[in-house]
């Protein structure tokens, strides 16, 4: 591990002030100088294996008392960023309202792992491809960009199928995400003019010709909070893993309907574990609205989340997977009884 230095922030305005001091204009994940620490789960592991080198690790913890709340109000729900996983995913009104947040959360990782890790870090984590968390490997467009990539044409069961481009195929690895995009989530972002919202669905970029560049955030900004607009108690978050637990999704589904009188009034399908970014299916969710829920219904809208799906080799699996988990979250959120 290379030598940094530790600063921990006393407040919001002294931490964008620290990041911002030391990052590279809009190029905050690979080239920044800075990182903020909020549990560690990530970062620490990142720099450990040299893909992560910050110069500065300023600490956001203690902002936690100001960025970890819960409220859910009569117009929907705000989670603090440095709101602990496990605290969300055990919150009885959201497993009540928002069932789709407390089961992405609650089938993430590890018990531990959910104690120490925030929101705000899940969302931000980077991909698990292991060419990419292996240093040895000089051909990563994300790590080392315009060197190639070696997943493409290597060993890639784990990578993404829709989302992708010729310089990157790595999987967006969270699922807490698929939740937010699903719900048509906001993300507040804390920078050194103050606060700014925009959709979740903006955070993340898909890699394009510049992979490295994975979010929209800016220099020195942090995430502060999440918002999500009304209720949602009819919503599922199926997850397919090679394992049952502390296990990443090898694809996953983040399914919420509205249902009034056996008619589907909105429908939202959120993909994971199968593309680079938390992947939207609104061409899929078309088909359900103004419909009534039937097992063909559900084998067309899967047939429809995955019509541009392209497969590497390795990872073509994913394509059937993926359409199984989507017809089989379908079929769990239209019998939920409400
Ligand atoms: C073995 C293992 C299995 C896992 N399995 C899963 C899984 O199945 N599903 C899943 O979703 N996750 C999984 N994870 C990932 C885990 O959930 C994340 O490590 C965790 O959520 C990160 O949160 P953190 O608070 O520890 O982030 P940190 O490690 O502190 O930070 C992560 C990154 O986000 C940045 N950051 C942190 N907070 C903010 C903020 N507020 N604003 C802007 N940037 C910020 C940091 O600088 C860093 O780059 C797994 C992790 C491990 C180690
Ligand atoms: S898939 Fe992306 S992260 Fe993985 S080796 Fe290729 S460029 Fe790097």
């Amino acid at each position: 591990m290379r030598p940094f230095s530790y600063q921990r922030a006393t407040d919001a305005a002294v931490a964008v002030q620290a990041l911002g001091a030391a990052s590279v204009e809009n190029d905050p994940l690979t080239q920044a100088t800075a990182q903020p620490l909020a549990g560690g789960t990530t970062l620490i592991d990142l720099m450990k294996l040299d893909v992560m080198r910050p110069s500065t690790v300023v600490d956001i913890n203690p902002l936690a008392q100001d960025w970890s709340a819960v409220e859910l109000g009569g117009d929907g729900l705000k989670l603090g960023a440095l709101a602990k996983m496990s605290d969300v995913a055990a919150n009885p009104e959201i497993q009540r309202s928002y069932p789709v947040i407390a089961n992405s959360l609650k089938l993430a990782a590890s018990a531990q792992l959910r104690n120490m890790a925030t929101l705000g870090g899940n969302v931000m984590q980077r991909t698990r491809c292991s060419y990419f968390r292996d240093v040895s490997y000089e051909n990563c467009n994300k790590r080392n960009p315009g060197a190639g990539c070696a997943a493409m044409d290597g060993v890639n069961r784990m990578h993404a199928v829709l989302g992708t481009s010729d310089q990157c195929i790595a999987t967006y690895p969270g699922d807490f995400a698929q939740a937010l995009i699903a719900l048509d989530a906001t993300v507040e972002i804390t920078g050194r003019s103050g606060t700014r919202t925009m959709p979740f669905a903006e955070l993340h970029k898909a890699p394009g010709n510049s992979p490295q560049i994975e979010t929209t955030l800016r220099s020195g900004e942090l995430i502060s909070a999440f918002a999500i607009p009304g209720r949602w108690p009819r919503s599922v978050y199926l997850k397919a893993r090679d394992r049952q637990s502390y296990e990443f999704a090898l694809s996953s589904a983040a399914i919420a309907l509205d249902v009034q009188d056996g008619t589907i009034r909105d429908a939202r399908i959120a993909l994971g574990g199968v593309a680079t970014v938390p992947w939207r299916a609104r061409e899929a969710e078309a088909l359900l609205k103004g419909q009534k829920f039937d097992d063909g219904l559900a084998t067309r809208v899967a047939e429809a989340s995955f019509q541009d799906a392209k497969g590497r080799g390795h990872n073509s699996f994913k394509i059937a997977l993926g359409k199984r988990v989507v017809a089989h979250a379908l079929q769990q959120a239209a019998m939920m009884e409400i």
